[in-house]
């Protein structure tokens, strides 16, 4: 069976909306139910499925995350994902999206990281819900969040913001005297040097203007395949999603399949950063996949 697909090409995109008589803004709440069947959640059991429509034409799923054994707050929602998704694929814009449940707070406050934000068409479209009535057609998000608090209110104009690129100019500090493999016997993947390189792409790509303290994860699978995640921070601070999550974001969207298929992962992060993540991080692998063998490696910026 092919793994679930979490992005759709822009020519597929427009053919699916052709076929359905619907512009491509139209088609996102008739693919909701598809992202929401997505949903890890073993707390809860309560799936959300965001779709949003990228500036390239392109379709991205977002499913919320809930992690067995770890604190409520170390969980990702679905809107979450779906910017995490953008930003991995390198989409500069989020045009629009649906999405199956009213976006929280947190979520209204965290995509303020996207840059014109309040632009962002928006329509709640339940399934499988009759108690919740689904919006009669998009708004944009400042509807959601009138009076924001974001970016602009801590960071000059030409800060990039989430989806734009970043280049934080990191080295590492420090390689592995003895290359050994990074995948603890299970495969024949990148060496531990690779997997660190991999981290510090990540860690460079990583939005985190607030604390200047950049970070990234990779991890790689039994197969040898590579997942990595840079640190998001939002300017509320609390709906920051750290790279752990998002390395988890990249490995589902991916086609990674069950947590325990990890068996491999590197932070890297600056040396005395005013925000560290290296003890949760070691907190979060440790309980998503224990046999994960996870290091540290430090770096500096230049
Ligand atoms: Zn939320």
């Amino acid at each position: 069976m092919d793994p679930p697909r979490f992005v759709i090409g822009a020519s597929e995109a427009a053919s699916l909306a052709k076929e359905a008589g619907l512009s491509l803004t139209d088609l996102l709440p008739t693919l909701v139910a598809a992202a929401k069947a997505l949903a890890r959640t073993p707390i809860s059991r309560y799936h959300v499925g965001a779709v949003g429509l990228g500036s390239s034409g392109r379709i991205f799923f977002g499913v919320n995350l809930e992690f067995r054994g770890l604190p409520l707050h170390q969980s990702v929602h679905a809107e979450q994902f779906l910017a995490t998704n953008l930003a991995l694929h390198r989409e500069p814009r989020l045009l629009a999206f649906a999405v199956s449940s009213a976006p929280c707070g947190h979520c209204r406050q965290f995509l303020q990281e996207i840059r014109d934000a309040s632009e962002i068409q928006v329509r709640i479209f339940p399934v499988d819900d009759p108690d919740q009535e689904p919006d009669p057609a998009f708004g944009p998000l400042s509807r959601l969040l009138p009076q924001w608090f974001g970016p602009s209110d801590l960071l000059e104009k030409e800060v990039p913001l989430l989806l734009e690129p970043h280049h934080n100019g990191l080295t590492l500090l420090t390689r592995n005297p003895d290359h050994e493999s990074s995948c603890n016997g299970f495969c024949d993947g990148p060496d531990a040097d690779e997997l660190a390189a991999a981290a510090l792409e990540a860690a460079n790509a990583s939005h985190a203007p607030y604390s200047k303290s950049p970070s990234g994860v990779a991890i790689v699978d039994r197969d040898g395949k590579v997942y990595k995640g840079s640190y998001a921070e939002s300017a509320a601070y609390n709906p920051s999603l750290g790279p752990v999550q998002t390395a988890l974001v990249a490995y589902i969207a991916g086609g990674g399949g069950g947590y325990e298929r990890i068996v491999a992962g590197v932070l890297v992060e600056k040396e005395g950063a005013l925000v560290t993540q290296e003890h949760t991080a070691r907190l979060l692998m440790g309980q998503v996949s224990p046999k994960c063998e996870f290091r540290v490696v430090h770096c500096s910026s230049g």
